[in-house]
């Protein structure tokens, strides 16, 4: 019945001990159907699963894997770091090393708080937004993805300017409630509801350029419309760059599209790159906002494993590897897969539209531009499903999603492109 009967059998196991077998929902290939495959080992650009079949791996762990699987130097900085003991809970040199990196990269991060997710990166900035504003409402857009925090798991209500609802069961009416959900990309919603309800704003939070409902790129002037209005109000502007960050330049979005006119961001989350694998996230900003911080300031957070030697070190090697030659190649496999599923795409007539941000793209199954959440929806979630199935068995692992960004890795050499490359014009005639 199966491809895959060794995932299969661990995914039966799985399901007895883990929800849903996965510790993460994405992972169950629920909206393209079929066995989420079990990783054994992974090297480069490959991956390979319990059955022993490999894969050219364009999820990339999400992101994190930039420098493809078990980049040797990392491994090595990895594996010192573990040999010297593995957590103190007392500060570490690296720690600071880390800090400083993240700091020259994004000038306007004076300084970063260590995490172990993006989630506790993006809650730890919206608490820290609230304790210095004394306001409690945050505003978000509809299709950013910010982790799984309580205020951000909120849909939007009906009509500008209503209170969130929210997004799954066991999120309080009232932490959706201090959260308002706006169509992103749509500056007239953002100024009735800032106009509306200013006073009670302490911050908005949007990805610098969201890759979780695919890559929908600000427009033109709209990352300076969220800089202007937030300061006219006295709210703080929170760039979440868990997914851009390191990734879409040396700095992240931010690094490509330059300081918004009015200043930058107050506040920055970062993740993924920056943990090079392990769990190691941050945010960061303005020195008078961080100082708000214990045990500087009053407002509360901490964090057994925060700063961790071994994901310290993973991350500094990481991002110490990010050179201007990683990010020349990630632009390169970037444009060749897209540049053939584009192709492939069209002279099949199957409708397309691919979106960037960086080197990072997705390919939506519609015509059009992709503005906002709603949009987004609007394409054939089906097709990609039979489309990520054809990749799989020509062994190219997509994301299991229509939502998310396709991701490589420097390590993507010519002979894993051309893998793609060739899938893609196969996949594509078979779902035609
Ligand atoms: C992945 C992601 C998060 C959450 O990070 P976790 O480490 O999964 O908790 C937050 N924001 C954005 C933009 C992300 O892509």
């Amino acid at each position: 019945m199966t491809d895959a009967p060794a995932s299969a059998a661990l995914l039966d196991r799985a399901r007895t001990v883990i929800p849903g077998g996965v510790n993460s929902p994405v992972r169950a290939f629920r909206s393209v159907g079929g066995t989420p495959r079990f990783m054994t080992r992974g090297q480069g650009p490959w991956m390979w699963d319990a059955d022993g079949q490999r894969y050219v791996d364009l999820v990339c762990s999400w992101g994190p894997m930039i420098l493809g699987h078990a980049d040797p130097e990392v491994l090595e900085a990895v594996t010192e770091a573990a040999a010297a003991g593995f957590s103190f809970g007392t500060p570490t040199e690296r720690e600071v090393l880390l800090a400083e990196e993240i700091v020259r990269r994004v000038e306007p991060v004076e300084q970063v708080r260590l995490v172990s997710s993006g989630t506790e990166a993006t809650m730890s900035a919206i608490r820290l937004a609230r304790g210095f504003t004394g306001r409690s409402v945050v505003v978000k857009f509809a299709g950013c993805y910010h982790g799984h925090v309580d205020a951000l798991l909120a849909s939007a209500g009906s009509g500008v300017a209503t209170f969130g609802l929210p997004d799954s069961p066991g999120v309080p009416a009232s932490a959706a409630g201090e959260t308002i959900v706006l169509p992103y990309n749509d500056i007239e919603a953002l100024e009735a509801t800032f106009a509306e309800r200013g006073t009670e704003i302490a911050a908005l939070i949007t990805e610098a350029a969201p890759g979780n409902m695919g890559v929908v790129p600000p427009a033109p002037g709209f990352t300076d419309a969220l800089r202007r209005v937030t300061s006219e109000h006295g709210a703080l502007l929170i760039s979440d760059e868990v997914m851009t960050g390191f990734r879409c330049s040396p700095a992240g979005w931010y690094g490509l599209e330059g300081m918004p006119q009015g200043g930058a961001p107050d506040l920055f989350t970062f993740g993924k790159v920056m943990g090079g694998g392990f769990p190691a996230a941050a945010f960061g900003g303005r020195a008078d906002v961080m100082a708000l911080l214990a045990p500087e300031g009053p407002v509360y957070q901490a964090g057994t494993l925060s700063g961790n030697p071994v994901a310290s070190a993973a991350g500094l090697a990481t991002l110490q590897r990010c050179t201007p030659e990683v990010y020349d190649r990630l632009a390169e496999v970037s444009s060749t897969i897209a540049e053939a599923t584009a192709e492939a795409f069209s002279s099949h007539g199957i409708p397309h539209r691919i979106q960037w941000a960086g080197s990072m793209f997705s390919v939506f199954f519609r015509e059009g531009e992709v503005r906002d959440y709603d949009d987004a929806r609007d394409q054939d979630s089906e097709r990609f499903g039979r489309f990520f199935h054809a990749m799989l068995r020509r062994g190219v692992h997509l994301p299991p999603s229509c939502f998310e960004s396709w991701f490589v890795s420097a390590a993507h050499d010519d002979e894993a492109v051309q893998i793609v490359v060739d899938a893609v014009r196969e996949s594509a005639a078979e779902i035609a």
